[in-house]
């Protein structure tokens, strides 16, 4: 259905310097695919959707929709844009409108549908997208879930052949993440053919046909998630989808900076999704170093996150023992039973206590 070849795009600069964004990105693009573009920020995800619809031409190479080569003189790019939706990571609503003439806007001006049936249409996909209720209102007074919700049944109004999804939930509230993931879910059912850009890891590995790793310009890798996630052949890729986020502090002494570590703990778990493990993690890590290692310093503290996996860690460390450092007492016991795996294990320059939470 779509076919890239030699895709390439440069972007010159006010001051004459270039930068080649995308290299030679070739792919082909089957009816019903979903396929989610992950890698590293700045390799070009957002360029290559912005190439495909046109509201960034690419420098060379070719885009062929159904059989045409949209980058071909005299093609009419109006009839590309019908055939290819887009979502963008901030809504881009149009805030002085309401919610049902966002969606019904393009279909009466682009394809112009008589207001009755665009506006029926317009009130079934928000019945669709859970938003039934909001049909009058502004967009002012949505949530940003709520807003991309209207945002993606404002694309599904042109039924396009295609929508593009650069990020879709990365503007969000972490609250907000799960509604917008599981509308577009439905879609996969449905069959769209879908393209999203994104960093949630698990929900590309669940909901795609296919995902491309983009890496230095180039669909670096591209296979099946299983491939991707599970067998990756590329080092750089391997390296990408089992990445571990983490924060780390060394604590020397019973007067270290306990509200600085709240701070860092809510930052990072709001940025990983976390919400739901940050007051239980806080709770842990003040009764691990408060009591249980009360005046076992120095030690580092670090808190990990597997992306992939989902699994989240609590690690204590302390250097140049070879035991573990934790007391024998109930109120360890009790503390065992309540994380998902309390782990004592020596490492190569001290011993390692690890709540996995
Ligand atoms: P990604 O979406 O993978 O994070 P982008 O496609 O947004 O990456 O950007 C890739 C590179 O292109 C970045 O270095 C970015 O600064 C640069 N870039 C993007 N848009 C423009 C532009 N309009 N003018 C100049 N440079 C740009
Ligand atoms: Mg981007």
């Amino acid at each position: 259905m779509i076919s890239i070849k030699h895709l390439s795009k440069t972007f010159r600069n006010p001051d004459g310097s270039t930068l080649t964004v995308l290299k030679d990105v070739n792919c082909d693009i089957e009816k019903g695919e979903v396929i989610s573009i992950i890698g590293p920020s700045g390799t070009g995800k957002s360029t290559l959707l912005r190439a495909i619809n046109m509201l960034e031409p690419p420098t060379g190479g070719e885009i062929w929709v159904d059989g045409e080569n949209i980058l071909a003189k005299g093609y009419r790019l109006d009839k590309m844009r019908r055939r290819v939706g887009m979502v963008f990571q901030g809504f881009n609503l149009f805030d002085h409108m309401t919610v049902l003439r966002n969606i019904t806007y393009a279909p009466m001006e682009l394809l112009k549908k008589p207001e009755e049936e665009a506006r029926a249409e317009a009130m079934e996909l928000l019945k669709k997208v859970g938003l039934a209720q909001k049909a009058d209102v502004y967009p002012d007074s949505l949530s940003g879930g709520q807003k991309q919700r209207v945002a993606i049944a404002r694309a599904l109004a042109m039924h396009p052949e295609v929508i593009l999804f650069d990020e879709p939930t990365s503007a969000l509230d972490p609250t907000m993440v799960g509604e917008v993931l599981s509308v577009i879910r439905g879609l996969a059912k449905d069959g769209l053919t879908m393209l999203i850009v994104t960093h949630e890891m698990r929900f590309a590995r669940d909901v795609s046909t296919r995902i491309f790793f983009m890496n230095e310009g180039v669909i670096y890798e591209d296979g099946t998630p299983e491939q991707i996630f599970g067998h990756p052949v590329r080092s750089a890729t391997k390296a990408f989808v089992n990445r571990i986020q983490k924060l780390v502090y060394e604590i020397d002494s019973d007067e270290f900076d306990y509200l600085q570590i709240h701070t860092g703990l809510s930052r990072f778990c709001i940025k990983y999704n976390l919400a739901d493990k940050m007051d239980e993690a806080y709770v842990l890590i003040k009764e691990m170093l408060f009591e249980h290692l009360r005046g076992i310093r120095p030690l580092t503290f670090r808190i990990t996150h597997a992306e992939l996996s989902g699994e989240t860690a609590l690690d204590f460390m302390v250097e140049g023992r070879t035991e573990s450092p934790l007391p024998r007492n109930e109120a360890v016991e009790r503390l065992r039973s309540r994380v998902k795996g309390l782990v004592e294990e020596p490492t190569a320059r001290g011993f390692r206590v690890k709540l996995l939470i």
